[in-house]
């Protein structure tokens, strides 16, 4: 084994670890269930061009991994190729999942709970992946928590940000975008992603994919279109994604049903991710009835 894999072997495992055994991955609920389910792990290089190319794909302000590297790190000089990105897929638990998909127009109490308190998980993984590497030497960051970290207006996707999560993970070879801008990974579409960003040498996690929209079978095969259906409020069409109509059901109608149904400050849908091909996997037209 070479070194860049013992640290990648390494890494993977402090991710897995704290995912299947700390006691901070909880949807907070009366049975103290999990929030997720195993993560799957991948690399991207520093000076990849591909996150060069969001400036163009998502806008102007995202991120390189260099620019929020020396933005954090002040004064510090380190080339883009000693950058490694880490990033994680957390799938959604086969319970969170089964509730969800029984929806069909507000989210179930376990989804709004991953929502919320899994994504408190995901910011703690964050957190913990961050304190390992320096405890070992390594300089590391998560963007989503950075100061610097906000969202942005953008011409094509209306509402984008500094550091997407799935964009990080689309060049980490996890996975590839659906109709309703949900990245699919071998996991399916049902998760939450998460990143890092280290001086660390690891090597890059292949890509099995050249198009951005591979793993969607409209895209791909032009069938499905299973996801239009199940969003509430007419969302989701053949042109894609409205976020703007989207954003306005989360908020306030779905925060307004967790309060008063479910007894917490949140929000929630996610019927785009449950009941539908790509949900829990990659989908083959056999999935299409
Ligand atoms: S439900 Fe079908 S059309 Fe929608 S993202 Fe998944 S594979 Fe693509
Ligand atoms: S999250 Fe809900 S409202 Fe938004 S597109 Fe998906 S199904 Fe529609």
């Amino acid at each position: 084994m070479t070194m860049t894999a013992d640290l990648a072997t390494w890494i993977e495992q402090v991710i897995k670890d704290f995912i299947e055994n700390s006691a901070e991955n909880t949807l907070q609920n009366k049975a103290n269930e999990r929030a997720f389910d195993e993560p799957l792990v991948g690399f991207s290089k520093g000076d990849d061009p591909i996150y060069e190319s969001y400036k163009t794909y998502v806008g102007p302000f995202h991120w390189t991994p260099h620019e929020i590297f020396t933005q954090t790190f002040k004064g510090f000089s380190v080339r883009p190729e000693e950058l490694t990105v880490i990033s994680w897929i957390l799938p959604q638990t086969k319970a969170t999942k089964a509730d969800n998909r029984k929806q069909s127009m507000y989210p179930s109490d376990r989804w709004a709970r991953a929502r919320i308190y899994g994504e408190e998980v995901n910011v703690k993984l964050r957190k913990h992946v961050v304190a390992t590497l320096q405890e070992n030497g390594y300089e590391a960051l998560a963007p989503m928590l950075a100061p610097l970290w906000e969202m942005k207006k953008s011409e094509p996707y209306v509402i984008a940000s500094t550091w997407s999560e799935r964009h990080a993970a689309y060049a980490s070879g996890l996975g590839t975008f659906g109709l309703c801008d949900g990245l699919i990974t071998p996991r399916g579409k049902a998760m939450r992603a998460g990143s890092v960003v280290a001086r660390i040498k690891i090597s890059p996690t292949k890509r099995p994919y050249t198009d951005h929209q591979a793993y969607c079978l409209f895209f791909s095969q032009g069938i499905c279109g299973k996801c239009i259906s199940r969003c509430p409020v007419g969302a989701l069409s053949e042109e894609g994604h409205d976020k703007l109509r989207c954003f306005s059901h989360l908020k306030p109608v779905t925060a307004d049903y967790v309060k008063s149904n479910y007894g917490f400050d949140g929000y929630g849908c996610g019927l785009c991710q449950t009941g539908v091909p790509c949900e829990s996997k990659i989908p083959t037209k056999l999935d299409v009835e």
